[in-house]
């Protein structure tokens, strides 16, 4: 005869349903701290702005879940409007700098983008929101080899992560319809700007580490000529490597 009781596949049932309950439970609890995270993003823009972000912008915002690229340990302020550390002294960028550098570089479907300092992989996920393809370069070779196996398992397979020195670019890959730098350096790197098509948008972070820095928007125009224009003063941690 049959024990009273449960089977030990009801309760293996009984059990994944309760875990496929809480995890909807805490996603549906991030999607609303996301949410909370974009009003504040809007908010800060409309306050120092010149015009909003546009909508595919902050879609592409909605749709990147932070708290997956940010240490477990800073999980639950992955959705504040600051930086956190990512581990070997680097820092993910505040959201409201990632929907600026995005909402500068006005790409789209089909573009090719280029960034310099992968880190956790988040604005590389942001831009492949946008339905870029992204070449991503990271001179620290443990945090490149986690945001490639970290984006590979959201699956964006739109984005190239390499281990190496983005002062040079990736010569291989250009031009580039835009450029995006997210740590600082003290000049504009040559290389980036000849690797930026004519037409294109390139954002770098440009001070050092003790002094202000200020993010810089570099327009190419049809005849090749960059044309320079400084936003805001940032904070980001430095670009390091050979040059
Ligand atoms: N975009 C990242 C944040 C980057 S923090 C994110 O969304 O998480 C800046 C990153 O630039 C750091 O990970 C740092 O290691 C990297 N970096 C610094 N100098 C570099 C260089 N010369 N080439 C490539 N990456 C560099």
């Amino acid at each position: 005869m049959k024990e009273p009781g449960w089977s030990a596949s009801a309760w293996a049932g009984q059990l994944a349903l309760s875990c496929l309950l809480l995890l909807g439970v805490a996603s549906a609890d991030e999607a609303e701290r996301r949410a909370a995270m974009i009003d504040e993003v809007v908010a800060t823009q409309a306050r120092y702005g010149d015009r909003p972000f546009t909508p595919e912008t902050l879609a592409a915002l909605g749709h990147t879940e932070r708290h997956r690229f940010v240490p477990t340990e800073v999980r639950d302020a992955a959705y504040a409007n600051r930086p956190l550390p990512i581990g070997h002294g680097q820092t993910i960028s505040q959201p409201f700098i990632v929907a600026l550098m995005t909402d500068l570089l006005r790409v789209g479907s089909g573009d090719r983008v280029l960034e310099v300092g992968t880190g956790s992989g988040y604005q590389a996920a942001v831009l492949a929101e946008l339905d870029v393809t992204v070449f991503t370069l990271e001179i620290v070779e443990p945090l490149a080899v986690e945001a490639r196996a970290r984006l590979a398992s959201l699956g964006y397979d739109r984005v190239t992560v390499r281990h190496g020195d983005g002062y040079y670019g990736w010569p291989g890959e250009g031009p580039f319809d835009a450029v995006i730098v997210t740590a600082a350096a003290s000049y504009i790197p040559p290389p980036l700007v000849e690797q930026l098509r004519p037409g294109g948008r390139m954002v770098i972070p440009i001070g050092s580490r003790f002094h202000t820095q200020h993010l810089m928007l570099v327009e190419k125009s049809a005849d090749g000529t960059p044309t320079v224009r400084q936003l805001l003063p940032v904070r980001f941690v430095p670009l390091t490597g050979g040059h």
